[in-house]
């Protein structure tokens, strides 16, 4: 089995098909103007099948669709189905902001999709604006009840809390979801790339979060699916549904972490925090056999030490963390 340097397996490739994004939100691409990938940088769909491929053989299981929004990437559905008949995958699955998918949810299910995450931080529309800059909560909904609709299952939601502007949302995406038959995850904000300003004031921690939710609908906690997910889970006591807290800043999981990043652009990213890329767009470009592209995809995985949000912790705790110290590549071309 291939593992990294710390003993950790290769398990989950996140493809981020795209770095552009029909949303500004304030966490993660608040810039209207960026340097975007050009064109003929970005990986083809073939090009990304072969290398989803290569690393299926070498031990991931499970794959994610990101972006910036996937879904602005045309015709995905083909992409869908290709990945989706690779043999020994087993799981699929697309991360979206949700304002294309009530048109695209049924194209991308006939391909093969079975499960999607949407991301939604308020339920507010105003305040929905305020943090997406452009998004259209309408549009959103609409989206998740099409691919609820659609049968797509479990469909999880993902909302990421800061401090000051949607701590007031927290039982409100508890009871919509609850009443709807969704799984919803709270991310803690992470100091993820550098254009979002990131402080440690900004944050709400797992804690605040959990205890708001369980002063008003008792929990119980079941801890991380599979003892490695990164989301700590809990049921309610009421038996009506579960959420999660996915705690990168107080509560990092790097010991367990068996995600690997490929960029829109072709790079191979270790970690979510990581400032480099590895390039292998241009070995696929320059007629490399799959043997010599699966030997850099393990020398680059068999020396990786990553552990970013456990010495995060520390240095927090010390008084001694400023993100702006640390550069990193843009969360909008790793995709989460
Ligand atoms: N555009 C898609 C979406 O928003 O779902 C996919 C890409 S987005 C980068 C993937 C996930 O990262 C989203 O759930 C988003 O909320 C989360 N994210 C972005 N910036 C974040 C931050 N600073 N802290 C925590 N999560 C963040
Ligand atoms: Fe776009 Fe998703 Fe980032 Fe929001 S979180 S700016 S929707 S990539
Ligand atoms: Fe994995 Fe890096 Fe996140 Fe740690 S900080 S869990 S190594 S992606």
């Amino acid at each position: 089995m291939l593992v990294d340097a710390l003993n950790r397996p290769i398990k989950d490739l996140r493809i981020s098909v795209t770095d552009r994004c029909n949303f500004r939100c304030s966490y993660c691409m608040p810039l209207d103007e960026y340097d975007w990938i050009h064109k003929k940088e970005i990986l083809t769909f073939e090009e990304i099948s072969r290398l989803a491929t290569l690393f299926v053989r070498l031990g991931v299981e499970k794959i994610r669709l990101t972006g910036g929004e996937p879904l602005v990437r045309q015709n995905l559905d083909r992409l869908v189905a290709k990945l989706s008949s690779i043999g020994g995958l087993k799981d699929l699955c697309l991360t979206t902001n949700g304002a294309l998918l009530a048109e695209k949810v049924s194209a991308l299910k006939a391909s093969g999709l079975k499960r999607v995450n949407i991301s939604v931080d308020s339920l507010n529309p105003e305040k929905f604006r305020q943090m997406t800059k452009r998004g259209d909560l309408s549009k959103v909904l609409e989206g998740i009840f099409a691919a609820k609709q659609h049968g797509l299952h479990p469909i999880k939601l993902n909302a990421v809390i800061e401090k000051g502007l949607n701590e007031d949302d927290i039982l409100s995406l508890v009871e919509f979801s609850r009443d709807n038959g969704f799984a919803l995850r709270f991310i803690e904000y992470m100091d993820v790339g550098n254009s979002n300003d990131w402080t440690s004031g900004k944050l709400v921690s797992k804690k605040e979060i959990i205890d708001k939710i369980n002063a008003q609908y008792p929990l119980k906690e079941v801890g991380r699916a599979g003892g490695s997910a990164p989301s700590v889970d809990y049921e309610f006591i009421d038996g009506r549904g579960d959420v999660g807290v996915i705690a990168s800043v107080t509560e990092p999981f790097c010991s367990s972490c068996t995600r690997v990043r490929l960029t829109a652009d072709g790079k191979i990213v270790t970690c979510l925090f990581s400032g480099i890329g590895h390039d292998v767009k241009g070995l696929l470009r320059g007629g490399a056999t799959d043997e010599e592209i699966s030997k850099f995809i393990v020398s680059i995985w068999e020396k990786r030490a990553d552990r970013y949000s456990a010495e995060r912790l520390e240095a927090l705790r010390s008084a001694n963390y400023d993100p702006k110290n640390h550069k990193k590549i843009e969360m909008i071309s790793l995709g989460g």
